[in-house]
């Protein structure tokens, strides 16, 4: 990944919601599915994985959601915003999506999940892998 340093900082867009992560990312991916597709309100949901502990919020509190049992994602409250994805099955990480950091293109995706809930205008144009479901299912 193009910033592999150790500060990474983003934030919604009207910036009352601010976070820090102190910790290089883990990974880049977009995800297709269908819940993540309603809460960006968007074809795609590009995420960087961190490491949960080195993350915080160091402006604002969002608004929680939890869009499953075992899933909390994070909103602004005032914006809308979309911000983080917690899954209580892996409390070693969290989600950030890609475009609420400060310099998105920095994290550029590794590959593509859920393209089984694809939509189908929405057309895949690079060569990155892609996986039917999760890369781990
Ligand atoms: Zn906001
Ligand atoms: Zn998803």
């Amino acid at each position: 990944m193009h910033n592999s340093s150790d500060i990474h900082r983003g934030g919604c867009l009207c910036a009352n919601v601010r976070y820090v992560v102190a910790a290089p990312p883990l990974r880049s991916a977009i995800c297709h599915c269908r819940t993540c597709r309603k809460a960006a309100s968007s074809p795609t949901l590009p995420f960087v994985t961190f490491p949960a502990a080195a993350f915080s919020f160091e402006r604002g509190t969002p608004q929680q959601f939890a869009s499953s049992a075992d899933v909390v994602r994070t909103f602004c409250g005032d914006c809308g915003s979309p911000l983080t994805y917690a899954n209580r099955a892996d409390l070693e990480t969290i989600d950030v999506m890609t475009v609420s950091l400060d310099n998105p293109e920095d994290y550029p995706p590794e590959d593509h999940v859920w393209v089984s809930d694809k939509l189908e205008w929405d057309v895949i144009g690079d060569q990155l892998p892609s996986y039917p479901k999760g890369r781990t299912d």
